[in-house]
């Protein structure tokens, strides 16, 4: 059933041109699958880079692990965030230089600290005192920066509290590395996933500059601000264009920062989301009761195969539907699986058409990001998501 539609999708204007969208149109799918396309990562890449300047991408794996888009962002010139011995691994078999890998994770693995030693990554984060001891015993002399938390995020997927340390704990930490023979060479933190506007970095900044200008005044000689993430895709909402956003983030950061030797952006969904969808398929569209004002329509993907980011409905991918244009009507949209939490949007409710039936296919756009990553292997017997990539 879930045959090709030629034409279909190309009636959406806005995704005519896309690579990954026409791929989709003119093929079959025997299971969800994410189809992303290298050309529109290397355009963002460029968009990004062009906007940041002088800060260099290090680009946050974990967004999208596919070994053909980390080979062409090597080639691009990018650098790494890692979070684990099997990232470091996949980088450097991709052509990676060890001195472009940064492990970024505030909770690392003492033998993979030691690992990543071995093979020449010099530069860790950390946000406590035994991290920045187990550091110094598996990788002596390496450089670190401190990972801040930062308060007050504006962000729609916002990273919490689980890393950084607080401002009060910063000169201790700083201290501490160089008492135990590490390099402290600068700070970093997340503003948060998914930062829609530009405007929302400042109070971070603003957070975070007083701290720089006070560990420089205390002695350190901070050589690296690192931005971390937070570059938004296009969900629905409005967002800035990436080089605009780039340069306006940029621009609030010298205004606060000055002329910092080093600074480095770990861009994770602003780089691969948009250059991806998915193609999956409706298994199921029903009601509770014949009152029912909504239907439930059934993905054959869902929060376990996936659409993890759809946790607190905080993410809202658009669907594409061959029935689009035609009378809609409102909808819960669940996953397949037999998990009374596989259920993507339910307190807000999707408009979809009214024409919807099993077997159609539906895409689900801009998904390059966060999705085959937190894909489980198969809970349930569901298979994981099957990446293309272009
Ligand atoms: C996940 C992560 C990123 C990427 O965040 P995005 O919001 O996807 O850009 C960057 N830096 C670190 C340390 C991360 O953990």
């Amino acid at each position: 059933m879930n045959a090709p539609l030629p034409g279909v999708f190309r009636a959406v204007s806005s995704v005519s041109v896309d690579p990954a969208a026409a791929y989709i149109a003119a093929n079959s799918f025997e299971r969800p699958t994410l189809v992303i396309s290298r050309d529109r990562v290397a355009q963002q890449y460029d968009a990004l880079h062009a906007g940041l300047g002088r800060a260099h991408i290090h680009y946050a794996v974990k967004a999208n692990p596919a070994p053909e888009i980390i080979r062409l962002l090597v080639r691009k010139g990018a650098g790494f965030d890692a979070a684990s011995r099997g990232e470091i691994e996949l980088c450097l078999a991709q052509g990676a230089c060890a001195s472009r890998i940064s492990f970024g994770n505030t909770i690392k693995r003492a033998s993979d600290v030691a690992f990543a030693h071995s093979v020449g990554v010099t530069l860790f984060a950390a946000d406590s005192v035994a991290e920045l001891d187990k550091i110094a015993t598996h990788a002596p002399g390496a450089r670190v920066y401190i990972r801040l938390i930062v308060e007050n995020s504006l962000a729609d997927w916002p990273l919490s509290r689980k890393f950084g340390c607080a401002a009060a704990a910063l000169p201790d930490l700083l201290n501490h590395a160089g008492a135990v023979g590490l390099v402290p060479y600068g700070l970093s933190f997340h503003v948060g996933s998914q930062t829609r506007k530009p405007e929302f970095w400042e109070p971070v900044l603003d957070q975070v500059a007083p701290l720089w200008h006070a560990a420089i005044a205390a002695g350190h000689d901070l050589q690296l601000l690192n931005l971390g993430g937070g570059f938004p895709a296009f969900y629905g909402e409005t967002v800035e264009r990436p080089r605009r956003y780039t340069a306006a983030v940029m621009e609030a950061v010298t205004a606060r920062f000055g002329d910092v030797p080093q600074v480095m952006a770990e861009p994770g969904r602003g780089l691969v989301a948009e250059a991806g969808h998915i193609a999956a398929e409706v298994l199921l569209v029903s009601r509770k009761s014949p009152d029912d004002l909504h239907r439930w329509v059934y993905l054959d993907i869902g929060r376990f195969s996936g659409l993890a980011e759809t946790e607190g409905e905080a993410i809202r991918y658009q669907l594409v539907t061959r029935h689009d244009g035609g009378e809609t009507g409102p909808c819960v949209l669940a996953g397949p699986s037999c998990d009374s939490a596989d259920i993507l949007y339910e307190k807000r409710p999707l408009q979809l058409p009214l024409a919807l039936r099993d077997g159609d296919r539906v895409m689900i756009r801009n998904c390059g990001a966060y999705t085959s990553s937190y894909s489980s292997v198969g809970f349930n017997g569901f298979p994981p998501l099957d990446v293309i990539v272009l």
